[in-house]
Order: C-alpha cells, then sequence, then structure tokens
C-alpha cells in the first residue's frame, strides 16, 4: 500500500500508487482482466514476456544469487524499469544506478535472512520519479482477495506458500522518488540527506504486507463489502476490542477509531503495538504505520516520515512481530521471545568492535551466552546512561548485537552488559 514516507514534519500523502497496484479480478468478454482503483485494467509490464534468464541478461532483473543453492530462506528477484526503459534517472542513473540497486537488494536480504519460509518474492521497482515532491517512495503487495475478508497479500502468499498468485506480474511495486537529497550509501547520511537504506527497507516491508486497506471511513478501499487486509485483523481500538470484525468484516464501533491516536496492533502472541492513527486521517499515512511518538523512546522503521540525517536501519522486534503475526516464519532470535531459560553465560567473552567506534558498535559472544536475557547499557564517563537495550533500538542476531553509536558526542564510554546472573563493564572510545 502506498507509503508516504513524508519529509520531515510534514504528512504528505501518496495514495497514487496504492490505487495503481489495489487492482479486482473481473471477468470482460469471458477474459479475466484486473481493475484497479482507478478503473483501468491492469497489465504486467511488458518485460514480463522475456523469460527471466533474458531479463538476467539484459541487467533488467537481478536475482538471488543463491537461488538454485538456497533451500533455507526465501528467494527473489527484482526487476528495474529504470533500466528496462533506459531512463538515465534513479536506479538506471551513470554513476550512482548501481549502487542504488544494491541498497535496495540488501535491504530485501536483510529482510529474507530473518525468514524461515522458503517461496519467493518478486519486487517491480517501478521507473524513479524524479520531482522532489509528495512521498520520499512508495511501495506495496497486489492483493490476493480471499473468502476470510483478509487480503494477505502476493508477497506473503508466495514467500510463505510458494505459490505465486500471479504468475505473469510480480508480486509487488516499488517507486522512489530521486528529486530528493539522498544518500547513495551505506555511511550515515549527512544532515540534509535522505537515508536511502532506511526507506528502503521501510517499502520492503509494505511488500510483505505491513499494510492497511482501511478508507477514512473505515470502509475498505476495496469496495462495498471489500476485503481488508491481514494486517488490518490485526487492528484494535483504545478499548482492546477489535476494530474489525463480522463476515464481511466491517467497523465494529465508530470510525473515530482511525483517528483516535489510539488504534493498536495486537500481536498474536497478546502484546501490542502502537498504530499512527491521527486526527485528521492522513490519506497513505494512516492505520499502515507504527507510531514511534505513542512509544517510550522506541524508533520505529514502520514510522510514517523520517528526517534528513537520521536513519531507520533496524527493524524492532514489534515490527519483526507484525511479520510473524502476519504469518512468516521468523528465525527465533528476532522475536525476543523473553527473559526466561535463563542459561549460565561467561560474560568476559563478550568481544565488543570496532574499538575506537564511530557509526556502531558490535557486540559478538559465543553460544554459552543466552542473548535474551542480556541488558545492554552505555553509560558516558561522569555516569549518565546514554543507551539501554530495553528501551532503544538494537540490532539482534544469532550471536552478535549492533548498536547505532553515531548519536553519541566523541569520548569515552562504558558498555555494561548484564545476563541476570552476572555484570561486566567494557570501556569504549566514541570518535
Ligand atoms: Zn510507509
Amino acid at each position: 500500500m502506498s507509503t508516504s514516507y513524508s519529509q520531515s514534519g510534514i504528512q504528505c500523502d501518496n495514495g497514487d500508487l496504492l490505487k495503481k497496484i489495489t487492482f479486482t479480478e473481473t471477468e470482460i468478454n469471458g477474459e479475466i482482466q484486473y481493475i484497479n482503483l482507478y478503473g483501468d485494467i491492469v497489465k504486467p509490464h511488458p518485460v514480463y514476456e522475456l523469460s527471466l534468464e533474458e531479463r538476467v541478461k539484459k541487467g533488467y532483473t537481478v536475482v538471488d544469487p543463491d537461488k538454485n543453492s538456497r533451500t533455507a530462506r526465501p528467494t527473489y528477484t527484482l526487476t528495474f524499469l529504470d533500466t528496462v526503459d533506459n531512463t538515465g534517472i534513479g536506479f538506471d542513473d551513470p554513476s550512482l544506478g548501481s549502487i542504488r540497486r544494491q541498497i535496495l537488494e540488501s535491504a530485501l536480504t536483510d529482510i529474507l535472512t530473518m525468514i524461515t519460509n522458503t517461496g519467493f518474492v518478486d519486487i517491480q521497482v517501478n521507473a524513479s520519479e524524479n520531482e522532489g515532491k509528495g512521498a520520499l517512495a512508495s511501495a506495496g503487495p497486489y492483493p490476493t482477495p480471499a473468502s476470510t475478508g483478509y487480503s494477505i497479500g502476493s508477497v506473503a502468499k508466495h514467500v510463505i506458500l510458494g505459490k505465486d498468485p500471479y504468475p505473469t506480474f510480480p508480486d509487488a511495486e516499488i517507486t522512489f522518488d530521486f528529486g530528493y537529497n539522498w544518500n547513495n550509501s551505506t555511511d550515515y547520511p549527512d544532515f540534509d540527506e535522505y537515508d536511502m537504506y532506511s526507506v528502503a527497507l521501510h517499502e520492503l516491508v509494505h511488500c510483505f504486507g505491513f499494510t492497511s486497506y482501511l478508507a477514512p471511513d473505515g470502509t475498505s478501499v476495496v469496495g462495498e463489502d471489500g476485503y481488508y487486509t491481514l494486517f488490518d485483523q490485526f487492528l484494535i481500538n483504545s478499548d482492546y476490542t477489535n476494530l474489525l470484525e463480522g463476515d464481511p468484516p466491517g467497523l465494529s464501533t465508530e470510525t473515530g477509531d482511525l483517528t483516535s491516536n489510539a488504534l493498536r496492533f495486537q500481536f498474536s502472541t497478546g502484546s501490542i503495538a502502537p498504530v499512527y492513527s491521527p486526527s485528521p486521517y492522513t490519506y497513505g499515512s494512516s492505520c499502515s504505520h507504527l507510531d514511534h511518538g505513542r512509544s517510550s523512546g522506541v524508533t520505529y522503521v514502520m514510522h510514517p516520515s523520517i528526517s534528513t540525517g537520521t536513519t531507520g536501519r533496524i527493524l524492532h522486534a514489534d515490527e519483526i512481530n507484525v511479520l510473524s503475526s502476519l504469518g512468516y516464519g521468523i528465525e527465533s532470535q528476532y522475536l525476543y521471545t523473553g527473559l526466561s531459560d535463563l542459561t549460565p553465560s561467561n560474560l568476559e567473552n563478550i568481544q565488543i568492535y570496532p574499538n575506537p567506534a564511530t557509526n556502531y558498535i558490535k557486540l559478538i559472544w559465543n553460544k554459552t551466552i543466552n542473548h535474551n536475557a542480556l541488558t545492554i547499557k552505555i553509560n558516558n564517563i561522569i555516569g549518565k546512561e546514554v543507551f539501554n537495550s530495553n528501551r532503544d533500538e538494537i540490532f539482534l542476531r544469532n550471536n552478535y548485537v549492533i548498536i547505532d553509536t553515531n548519536s553519541l558526542p566523541n569520548g569515552i564510554y562504558f558498555v555494561v552488559i548484564d545476563d541476570k546472573e552476572s555484570t561486566v563493564t567494557k570501556r569504549i572510545i566514541k570518535k
């Protein structure tokens, strides 16, 4: 769905891509046609008439290098229409196109690394905009109508079930506007640059079904008796009742809940996260995002806007839990499953590097450490806590964690690692 990734402080909307790719199947003159919300017939781009092999050979499509050998993860293709159409801008820019394609691909592989399903995902990267107006980017999956009243989306179906809902189409579309000042690298963005990796990650997560079909009046954007998204099924009101209920689904209470600033996503585990639901309703942003303004210090990648000079490169556990609720198999270490099953550990074995650090520090441990039990704090030289893993964003992997240190002033810090049985303190320098 359309995701408006807005300029700092401005909620720009972008319902356009949503309307373009949300289609319904209709039989016209005995043929199945796909009609979008503008009433136009949607057809696959002519490039998909070429075989995958030909598309790859011509440089239009990037294929997962592990496509044939990988069995434990989904595989992917990314098709760049900038390259197909020789636009000379965006992903076809003579000097920046290659790195931009790589940044998008690395954001995709970072998502797929967490997912244990073994299907596929095929994403079309549309011809880029170059206006520097409106949304930074927008993206979403094709709908997959379901008898339950909730659409899982084409990406989820292809990844989880291995079934391609529309074999002549890709599964999702994504569009960037390169008229803005982008950070075309994986380094930290300058103060006046939008971070491309952060926005790519955000948009791709939308493609995986992190999206709503709620219209401002609470009906489905697909129309009367239309279906919503599976994401919508998990939304709850301020009083913990379901936002939608019934068959076909509809609002359980008043439309005001969409603008209550109190909408929440209830995970299949029962815990909750704040869903962006301000008043007035903001088309393209409301109901499809998390709201870090209503969290206690969390920075969500799926917040509807991003400022220049900032990043949202690491998915919060809430965001990964949304994907889990949508039905994806997720590697357990990403889910923050709790603090149970404590095992003895040897915190002294934890290594921290680089030291001195600049953008980040990486804490690596061997498998005797129960990372679920860890709390990591960083104190400055006068003992003031500047980071706490219970509150601040961390990037947790199987045997390491990455902490963003960009915002720390240069100086000496103490990393305090606690596993509920013992504590160690390690000194680092930020420069
Ligand atoms: Zn968005």
